[in-house]
């Protein structure tokens, strides 16, 4: 399928993503930005905004959407904390977004190493704003309490696509178990907004989107993002269709309707692109 000009990106300055990298080389961090191959990396290291990846670069699950690398882990850095902390001044960042590979290996699924970020970083700026982007933990409720206790800004979880694309797109996720996640969350602390987010353009109808919006609006989600999926890379799937920019503006004006916060619907919307507009008031 040929790309529509709606989805056909200039190539950034090099020289603005060449700082940012260097400064990720120089604090031994990885991002979720290069580690998956986003679009928007020229645009979001010109703003030097990125999205931490903790609990390092390799993933315990194989979702076949995702750039990512899969195998076996690396051992968990107790140093990551420090370095998170000290990237995140030297960007000069009043609003951070961790995210993580997903470690099924680890007891509580990796929960602790946030709850060490988030401390550290707000023991550096206590005012400074966080959003964790979180794996599922395979449902240990303690470990989102954990996390919760912590007060991030944002808890964000991914439901990624409609459940009919989960044994194919996600195999080793499950629908209910993230609808589960996000609407504890809700109920352990009312003060944190809770966020999610999907593709589109893998082969699911309107009626799906719809009902998914409507099962997120019914797990107490206040804030979304939709973006079309494109394959990081040519072994990766296809795409099923291109969506139009008009049909992300319907979805946008359905998700309102139903009474999220905020619907962030477009192309090249990404779960954490512009993630502290998103938030803001
Ligand atoms: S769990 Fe997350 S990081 Fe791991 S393969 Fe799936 S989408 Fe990628």
């Amino acid at each position: 399928m040929v790309l529509p000009d709606f989805l056909i990106k200039r190539i950034p300055k090099q020289e603005h993503i060449k700082k940012v990298r260097a400064l990720i080389d120089d604090c031994e961090i990885h991002t979720v930005c290069e580690s998956a191959k986003c679009p928007n990396i020229g645009e979001c290291f010109k703003k030097k905004s990125l999205t931490f990846m903790i609990l390092g670069n390799i993933c315990t699950r194989h979702c076949a959407f995702c750039g990512v690398k899969k195998g076996e882990p690396l051992l968990l850095d107790q140093n990551e904390p420090k370095r998170i902390s000290e990237a995140t001044m030297r960007l000069g960042l009043n609003y951070v977004v961790i995210t993580s590979v997903t470690r099924d290996d680890l007891e509580d699924g990796g929960a602790s190493q946030f709850v060490r970020v988030i401390t550290e970083l707000k023991r550096i700026n206590p005012s400074i704003k966080i959003e964790v982007l979180i794996p599922d933990f395979m449902g240990n409720e303690e470990a989102l309490r954990n996390i919760l206790k912590a007060n991030p800004y944002v808890l964000n979880h991914n439901v990624e696509t409609i459940p009919r694309l989960y044994p194919l797109m996600r195999a080793e996720a499950n629908y209910g178990r993230s609808l589960t996640l996000l609407s504890q969350a809700k109920a352990i602390n009312r003060q944190v907004y809770t966020k999610s987010g999907f593709m589109v353009g893998l082969g699911e109808t309107k009626e799906e989107i719809v009902s998914l919006l409507a099962d997120l609006r019914g797990a107490g989600c206040d804030l979304v993002t939709i973006g079309q999926y494109l394959p990081p890379s040519k072994k990766h799937p296809k795409a099923v269709r291109y969506v139009e920019p008009d049909e992300f503006s319907e979805y946008k004006r359905i998700g309102e309707n139903l009474g999220f916060k905020r619907v962030f619907s477009g192309p090249f919307v990404r779960s954490s692109f512009n993630a502290s507009e998103l938030a803001s008031n």
